[in-house]
């Protein structure tokens, strides 16, 4: 048993422009490719744009080679896979449900897709192990299609150019995380023990982006920028990997202040799946650790909040189990024992459209 899958962050795209041989269709060296993201019916993947300080000083060319490789390789090899920019398409991407003669139709595709990926998994170490007899025809998800999207990972790359950012959001890149772990011209990133907030020019950033609708991510940020961000916008945004800081104290998941303010703008959280954000000091985490953190962000009211940001391809170790996006109805599995259905298609999918089709901007009203 699966459901479509929104992935909110992974880093495929800088290792695929570091090496011109990597194929997203089944590359071994990728976590993220095409063929698992069909293996684990991921509907939407958010590709995040990362400059690697191996490359030295941050460039815009970096970012715009990384647009490059999203559409000169990843989408013509997926084939038929769209490219997310409006509003106005987040209704071809919610699953349909087998309920009249043509989704029944879908639906039954779907059981041989299914069946074709179990035996696709059977010679994988991640096999979920899930029967077919179990599904209910009447209630299962058809993916509709596959999807992508693109963010920038830290504002660095702008180059302090707002010009570029302009530019960018114009190219189809819709999120933006105002830094990766350090300062930057823009703002404080969270590893800056001086804790800094946003800078002047980073102010302005934010209203550029507010503007034309290039929606905000914090999950880098350091808490001084969080809160002065939370006063600063106008839309909510998101957290697209980040965790539960109460429950694994690292600085990179989200103190319970925190969680409550996305809840309360209607922002998201992305659970991610790094494994030193899901538990400390453990040399195997298994995927029942998430349970916690998902089981936190509902206690503070986050059940409608909270969708999922992998990272993978940013990790070079991971979650027992969960190595990559084939491995997501293990996942759902493990969440059918203790929550619903419904719950589950809303980290599924559900909760991250919804906030796509009320923030992503409208084609009708834009400029570009
Ligand atoms: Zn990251």
């Amino acid at each position: 048993m699966n459901y479509p899958v929104v992935d909110f962050h992974c880093d495929a795209l800088s290792k695929m422009m570091e090496n011109a041989n990597i194929s997203f269709k089944d590359g071994y060296q990728l976590d993220v490719t095409y063929q698992r993201m069909l293996q684990g019916e991921v509907s939407l993947q958010c590709f995040a744009i990362y400059l690697s300080e191996r490359w030295g000083t941050p460039r815009y060319e970096y970012i715009l080679n990384q647009v490059d490789v999203f559409k000169s390789r990843v989408l013509p090899t997926a084939d038929g896979m769209e490219w997310l920019k409006w509003r106005e398409q987040i209704k071809h991407i919610r699953p349909k449900v087998g309920q009249n003669s043509e989704q029944k139709n879908l639906t039954e595709n779907n059981i041989s897709y299914q069946a074709g990926v179990k035996g696709a998994l059977k010679n994988d170490h991640h096999k979920g192990g899930h029967s077919l007899k179990a599904i209910d025809i009447n209630s299962l998800e058809v993916p509709s299609g596959c999807w992508g999207m693109l963010s920038v990972e830290g504002a660095d790359g702008f180059e302090g150019n707002l010009f570029y950012v302009k530019m960018c959001f114009e190219l189809g890149v819709r999120f933006l995380g105002l830094t990766w772990n350090y300062a930057n011209w823009a703002a404080d990133g969270v590893l800056e023990k001086r804790n800094g907030g946003l800078t002047k020019k980073g102010i302005e950033l934010v209203r550029l982006c507010n503007e034309i609708g290039l929606l905000l991510d914090v999950s880098h940020l350091s808490p001084a920028g969080f809160w002065e961000l939370t006063e600063l916008t106008k839309q909510p945004f998101i957290a697209s990997h980040s965790n539960v800081y109460r429950i694994c104290p690292h600085p990179r998941n989200l103190s319970d202040e925190q969680i409550r303010a996305i809840v309360s703008m209607d922002g998201r959280i992305g659970l991610t799946f790094v494994p030193w954000f899901v538990k400390q000091d453990e040399a195997s985490v298994k995927i029942k650790d998430l349970l916690p953190h998902i089981e936190h962000i509902c206690e503070l009211g986050g059940e409608n909040h909270l969708m999922f940001g992998s990272d993978f391809d940013g990790i070079e170790s991971w979650v027992k189990g969960l190595e990559h996006p084939a491995c997501y109805p293990a996942l759902a599995e493990l969440l059918l024992k203790h929550y619903s259905e419904s719950q589950i298609k809303g980290w599924f999918n559900n909760n991250a459209l919804n906030f796509l089709e009320t923030h992503l901007p409208e084609r009708s009203k834009s400029s570009v």
